[in-house]
């Protein structure tokens, strides 16, 4: 895990850095990197992970006018330990996540067979404080997360869970549908129109395997039906 994370904060840091503010690291001063995925550098084998749950950019941000806590939020270790110590938090994105009884086992407990990951790595700059990231940077991070998501992709039984609007326009998500050709599409948009990125065209999801879903970003999910993932058929499956 270690070695994959370091080649794509590389990657991450030629083509984000000036779009997105660095995470501050104490080890590696300052990182284009996504939090959830520093949460499981350690792990040896990437090799049990069975799906990915995907964001649009999670990180610490309460948006505090205390300059210590700010600075802290922007630190990559204070993050990493906030997902750690999901117990003890309330951040609505982390609170409903870790008490569902669907994903806190899956990203939590022992075997941590998914793994999450933001779509857009790093910080926000002052530009964009809140809400969806504007189209070109979407389509600059994509050749960074469909790089992670194609590494883990081997299987037919993987699945990539997209939480948010960030990822497709409501009547493309269509949950159960094939992963590699919904990279492909999204491949296909990145490589045209407002901000397009030419480099993608250098991408292949021929291999990619697994299926597609879709749900509502975490932060949105109501109590009363926190045990619902999507209310579509196909993820009646994944219950
Ligand atoms: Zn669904």
């Amino acid at each position: 895990m270690k070695d994959l994370l370091v080649d794509l904060e590389k990657k991450a840091w030629g083509l984000l850095v000036g779009k997105m503010n660095p995470f501050k690291s104490n080890k590696l001063g300052g990182v284009i990197a996504c939090p959830w995925l520093n949460w499981r550098k350690a792990d040896a084998t990437p090799g049990i992970i069975q799906g990915i749950f995907i964001m649009q950019d999670w990180y610490c941000s309460s948006n505090s006018t205390d300059s210590l806590k700010k600075s802290q939020e922007e630190s990559l270790e204070y993050n990493v330990n906030y997902i750690r110590e999901a117990c003890k938090v309330n951040d609505a994105t982390i609170y409903n996540l870790y008490n569902h009884k669907k994903w806190k086992p899956l990203i939590w407990d022992n075997k941590k067979t998914w793994l999450v990951t933001n779509a857009v790595w790093g910080l926000r700059t002052c530009d964009n404080p809140t809400g969806q990231l504007p189209v070109n940077l979407h389509k600059t991070a994509f050749q960074v997360w469909s790089q992670l998501v194609a590494k883990f992709a081997i299987m037919d039984d993987f699945k990539v869970m997209f939480a948010g609007a960030w990822s497709a326009d409501p009547e493309e998500r269509k949950c159960g549908q094939p992963l590699g050709s919904f990279l492909e599409s999204w491949r296909k948009w990145a490589g045209k129109g407002i901000g397009k990125n030419v480099e993608v065209s250098n991408l292949c999801f021929k291999d990619v395997k697994g299926k597609a879903f879709f749900c509502s970003h975490p932060a949105t999910w109501k109590r009363k039906s926190k045990y619902k993932v999507c209310h579509c058929d196909e993820c009646r499956l994944l219950d």
